[in-house]
């Protein structure tokens, strides 16, 4: 199966797949992914999230749905404090979602421009970007690795 799109949603049956939706939506933002990660729980590996972010000030955090674990995604940790966070969820209310960031480097370097917070419904397949913005940070694996 592949991403189809129905209506103004995209639909996923993998969260592999959330990085074929980052890609079109980071293409027309002009600034393309060129690296992916995805959101694994450090204390319990699970895979589904609640997301909190705030597209304004750049800054997200997803909570672990099996064990509730709080973990400040990307440079997140920096901006905690001004942040005015928003619970996200999906057009068909759940809550617990699979998350894949992406980030767009500069021309011929491994420093991060632009992050994207993709996720996916594991109830009904609705998948998205839910967040993105600019975010410099120079070595592109470190921002990754605390996806
Ligand atoms: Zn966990
Ligand atoms: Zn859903």
């Amino acid at each position: 199966m592949a991403v189809r799109k129905k209506g103004e949603y995209y639909y996923a049956d993998s969260q592999l797949e959330i990085r074929e939706v980052l890609a079109e939506y980071s293409a027309d933002n002009a600034y393309p992914i060129d690296h992916f990660a995805d959101a694994e729980c450090d204390e319990c590996g699970g895979r589904l999230f609640a997301l909190e972010l705030d597209d304004l000030q750049g800054a997200a955090v997803r909570i672990c749905a099996a064990c509730e674990s709080e973990h400040a995604i990307g440079d997140s940790e920096d901006y905690l404090d001004e942040a005015e966070f928003e619970g996200c969820e999906c057009i068909c209310g759940c809550e617990a979602l699979e998350i894949t960031g992406g980030v767009a480097l500069y021309d011929g370097s491994e420093d991060v421009r632009w992050l994207y917070i993709g996720c996916r419904c594991p109830e009904c397949g609705v998948t998205g970007c839910y967040g993105d913005w600019k975010n410099e940070f120079n070595g592109y694996q470190k921002l990754l690795a605390r996806i």
